[in-house]
């Protein structure tokens, strides 16, 4: 059986993440790379020369045009945060990985954390990744198991198995897509519009 592309695409192993991302000063050389690629400029002036110095741990840096003090996590997700920035990396890294989503109780057990400090974590990060993906629509063929939406030009992916389809499609995903149903029947929002070759399925539009 031909192997599916999609499904044993490379992803970053534990070991590799921990390697990269297993201490507190890798996780702040990627944020802050993430935040200045060019290096820090500060948030008021402008200005690129600044000193840097350590307040409760935190890396803080200081403005020398005009003495403005920030930290690296000030306006980011992290702000306020009293986790260690390796605790937020690796839940978001095993957010990221798995396929079939990590409970909140799965994510304390990893972290070592409360089960409410687990379960804000969780709900944080997912509202960061559904902002960030609102503002792009899917192009090309894509695919998810259950249901399976495709398109000739496009193919959306809906956020639940019970979205509907009329819900999203105006922002997510142009104008011509379908999907393909299975015995337990078309998707929400679509009904049938006849079988499709070779395939025992039926083929659903809106
Ligand atoms: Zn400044």
């Amino acid at each position: 059986m031909a192997i599916n592309r999609i499904q044993f695409q490379r992803g970053l192993s534990m070991a590799e993440f921990m390697g990269r991302y297993g201490r507190e000063d890798q996780c702040e050389e990627a944020l802050m790379t993430s935040r200045w690629p060019a290096g820090f400029a500060c948030p008021r002036c402008g200005s690129v020369e600044h000193t840097t110095f350590r307040r409760e741990g935190l890396l803080y840096f200081q403005c020398s045009g005009c003495r403005h003090q920030c930290s690296l996590i000030v306006g980011t997700i992290f702000e306020s945060t009293k986790l260690a920035l390796t605790q937020w990396f690796l839940a978001m890294h095993l957010l990221t990985q798995s396929k079939n989503n990590v409970s909140a109780l799965e994510l304390k057990r990893h972290l070592g954390v409360c089960y409410k400090t687990a379960w804000l974590l969780k709900h944080k990060l997912m509202e960061v990744m559904r902002l960030r993906e609102d503002s792009r629509q899917l192009t090309g063929r894509s695919a998810r198991s259950a249901p399976w939406w495709a398109a000739s030009a496009a193919a959306p992916s809906p956020s639940s198995d019970t979205a509907c389809i009329c819900d999203w499609r105006p922002t997510r995903a142009p104008s011509r897509c379908w999907a393909w149903c299975s015995a337990a029947g078309c998707p929400p929002g679509l009904s049938c519009a006849g079988s499709s070759p070779g395939s025992s399925a039926g083929r659903c539009a809106a």
